[in-house]
């Protein structure tokens, strides 16, 4: 399509865009389990408008010209280190997701490396198979060598093939709360007791749980220490427009102490334009969406996010419950919170994501041993449970022969 050559009614570019999206994944309905984190109307218009009034503001002026950013920005810091076990110094930035918070944390054990161990040249980072992408993009970016750990009985991490990996040349060990794939905590104190024996970086993932964990453990819930409040962890991940329900383009990179914030910064002093610093891999970030995170965390409060937490857990119940009655069918490890992995023993679960994908489902196929389908839930997924759990029944006799041509649902853009 080229430039049109006179602009167009506002009114008619905005149907033509509202058409185009008709297509795409119906999240609104509960039909997706990934990529987006819906909860209702209330929590959209939230976000929409409070990222409306900021869309003009810049992140790169948050010291200066948009003071009022900074400050936003400090208060959800500040509510971060009351749910993650931080002290008075601990610190941290908003990002535009986790893969940056991921590589701030990466960065951090770079620098520390740098000024701790200046021997080390082939800096090494050790990490479970069940990591996410985003440490590897990391280490591809900043030269480190990736070592990867194969994960128990229960798909946690191996602590023992951990303490085997160490190098004179590790930075940085990761275990995550929860991963991705399975939904289970990894032995983060375990873990981060060797990093600290070896005097290197522990970062926790907290991308998915950083919102969640902290509000399940007040319901009661048995969650493992993974946090601040673990000797040796030195950074953590945790995603605001995860469970913590914020538009996307929110993450938190946290360091246990300000001077890692200090040492993770970019620094010039010899531009043409006069000096320049940032604290992470941005430069110009969006007001907006800091604005949309702030709001919807007063909006919701601790009352809301219980609240949530407990219908997303119920749910959760529910499903497992519903699915673990197929015949054959099986849920992964024992996943922590609201996402998680399904096999099917005796089956064709490419077949039966197929059949899933016609029926209008977006649900992850993941190649693990078995093979599995994958599932996260958000609240509003409470309208299509039943569906879900029906068309699941439904399908689970598919075979290959039954299926043609279907998308196979993957995380690549
Ligand atoms: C989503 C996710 C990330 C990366 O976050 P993005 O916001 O997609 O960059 C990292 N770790 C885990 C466990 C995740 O689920």
């Amino acid at each position: 399509m080229p430039l049109p050559l006179q602009g167009r009614p506002r009114a008619e570019l905005l149907n033509e865009l509202r058409t185009k999206k008709e297509n795409d994944g119906r999240w609104e309905d509960g039909r997706t389990f990934y990529l987006v984190y819906g909860v209702d109307d209330d929590h959209l218009q939230t976000i929409q408008e409070a990222h409306s009034l900021y869309i003009a503001t810049n992140g790169l002026g948050s010291g200066g010209m948009f003071k009022s950013l900074g400050a936003l920005e400090a208060d959800i810091i500040g509510i971060a280190r009351d749910l993650l076990g931080g002290s008075d110094a601990m610190t941290g930035n908003i990002t535009s997701g986790g893969s940056e918070s991921i590589f701030m944390g990466m960065r951090d054990a770079v620098q520390r490396a740098k000024a701790e161990r200046p021997h080390v040249t082939r800096p090494e980072m050790i990490l479970p198979i069940s990591g996410h992408p985003a440490f590897w993009k990391a280490a591809d970016v900043l030269g480190i060598t990736p070592v990867v750990v194969p994960l128990d009985a229960d798909y946690r991490a191996d602590v023992k093939a951990v303490a085997n990996a160490v190098t004179p040349n590790t930075i940085v060990i990761i275990g995550s709360a929860p991963n991705y794939p399975f939904g289970t905590i990894d032995p983060i104190p375990e873990m981060a007791e060797i990093a600290l024996r070896h005097g290197v970086n522990f970062h926790t993932d907290a991308c998915v749980g950083g919102f969640a964990l902290p509000f399940l453990r007040k319901l009661g819930e048995d969650i493992p220490p993974f946090d601040f409040s673990v000797p040796g962890v030195s950074t953590i991940s945790a995603d605001l427009h995860k469970y913590g329900f914020a538009a996307r383009g929110t993450s938190l990179i946290l360091y246990r102490e300000a001077a890692q914030q200090q040492r993770s910064r970019f620094v010039l002093n010899q531009w043409s334009a006069g000096p320049y610093g940032t604290p992470t891999l941005a430069g110009s970030r969006p007001g907006g969406v800091v604005a949309a995170a702030w709001a919807i965390m007063q909006r919701l409060g601790e009352e809301g996010y219980l609240r949530l937490n407990k219908q997303m857990l119920d749910l959760t119940r529910y499903l497992q419950a519903g699915i673990g009655k197929i015949p054959g069918f099986k849920i992964m490890g024992k996943p922590a919170m609201y996402v998680f992995a399904f096999t099917a023993d005796g089956r064709d679960l490419a077949a039966v994501a197929a059949k899933m994908s016609e029926r209008g489902w977006y649900i992850l196929r993941q190649p693990t041993t078995p093979e599995s389908l994958h599932l996260l839930l958000t609240p509003i997924h409470q309208q299509s449970a039943d569906t879900l759990l029906q068309d699941l029944r439904e399908t689970a006799d598919a075979s290959p022969a039954e299926v043609k041509g279907i998308r196979a649902a993957s995380y690549t853009s």
